[in-house]
């Protein structure tokens, strides 16, 4: 009786290493080279990075743009918490968002540099990642996409599917978002065109094929070196399941 091959998430790093650069060769032949350059300007990142939790990009946008109706930076903050809160309706959770938006800009505001982030590309990496996560409501994935989306640091975002693909490929241990940071960027070279390029792709992987539910694994590029579709064929079960 033949032993079956150890899944990839019991492998040694060096091997979860290697796939993780094999993923990244598969989704640049799929999806494209995608060049480094910042989406939009830092701060805009920053608090619409903070919308766009647990809300889809649509809304994201459309509640930035309704909080910028309020004026600049100064203004958000001065306006009342209900008003900032009823800006940013579109996006889930206004009621939390809103304070904590405030208070970061607030933080921003009285800091050094004013509303100008760009110390930020001057600091240690550690350093700029506890400034930001010190802020209210910003947690190492939005100060990762600051980082480097903006700054072109050395980070590696990851989102819900960036961590859902790695997962059931099996780069990473079933394990949460945080932690996922530092496991995968462990693994991947320092080289941010690299980590950006990887990011995107995962990203749009994740919307069209590996979705939270029913992945479409008959039509995945990286199904012949996937943990879960090793385990379950075409059947891989909803993430929240099994994972
Ligand atoms: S084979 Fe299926 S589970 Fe694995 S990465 Fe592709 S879509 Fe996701």
């Amino acid at each position: 009786m033949t032993t079956p091959p150890a899944l990839n998430a019991a492998r040694p790093a060096p091997e979860r290493a290697e796939l993780l650069l094999w993923m990244h060769a598969k989704l640049r032949a799929a999806y494209g080279e995608r060049p480094l350059q910042p989406r939009r300007e830092p701060l805009h990142e920053l608090i619409s990075t903070i919308l766009s939790q647990r809300t889809t990009a649509r809304d994201e946008e459309a509640a930035y743009q309704e909080l910028r109706q309020l004026g600049d930076w100064d203004a958000i903050i001065a306006a009342p918490v209900g008003a900032v809160a009823h800006a940013i309706r579109r996006s889930n959770y206004p009621e939390q968002k809103a304070p904590r938006i405030q208070e970061t800009l607030r933080r921003i505001r009285d800091a050094p540099g004013g509303y100008d982030l760009d110390f930020l590309q001057d600091l240690p990496v550690k350093d700029a990642l506890k400034w930001l996560t010190d802020l209210p409501g910003v947690g190492v994935k939005t100060a990762s996409l600051v980082l480097l989306f903006n700054y072109a640091r050395p980070v590696f975002p990851v989102d819900t599917h960036v961590h859902r693909i790695n997962t059931r490929v099996g780069t990473i241990a079933r394990m949460g978002e945080p932690a996922a940071h530092r496991a995968l960027l462990a693994l991947l070279p320092p080289e941010p065109p690299l980590l950006y390029e990887l990011h995107v792709n995962l990203l749009r992987h994740g919307q069209q094929i590996c979705t939270w539910s029913a992945p479409r694994c008959s039509q995945c590029i990286l199904r012949e070196r996937c943990d879960a579709y090793a385990t379950y064929g075409d059947r891989v079960p909803s993430f929240s399941e099994k994972g």
